[in-house]
């Protein structure tokens, strides 16, 4: 299941760099205020790199929150991270 972004985010912008999938960048939300966003279609919940979401460990105000929307195996996930990593093997480390 991919992570998503509440509007609980203070925008500090701990989270962004923590995603080695780039699916991490400033958006806006429909009222104007600027908050981060996830691309489910980069995001595989840290599949492929690590244990456990990196985004979710980092983020002060606890915003980062799977995302119902988005339900997928772990299968599914590792296929994304191929996708988004062609020729590369996932690597598991440890948190
Ligand atoms: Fe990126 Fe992992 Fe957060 Fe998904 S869970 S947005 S892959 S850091």
């Amino acid at each position: 299941m991919a992570y998503k972004i509440t509007e609980e985010c203070i925008a500090c912008g701990a989270c962004k760099p923590e995603c080695k999938n780039g699916a991490i960048k400033a958006g806006e939300t429909y009222y104007g205020e600027i908050i981060y966003i996830i691309n489910p279609d980069r995001c595989t919940e840290c599949a492929g790199w690590f244990k456990s979401p990196r985004c979710a460990g980092v983020c002060p105000v606890f915003c980062c929150v799977p995302d119902s929307d988005h339900k997928e195996t772990r299968k599914a996930l590792l296929n994304k991270w191929q996708k988004l990593h062609p020729g590369k093997e996932p690597v598991e480390q440890p948190d």
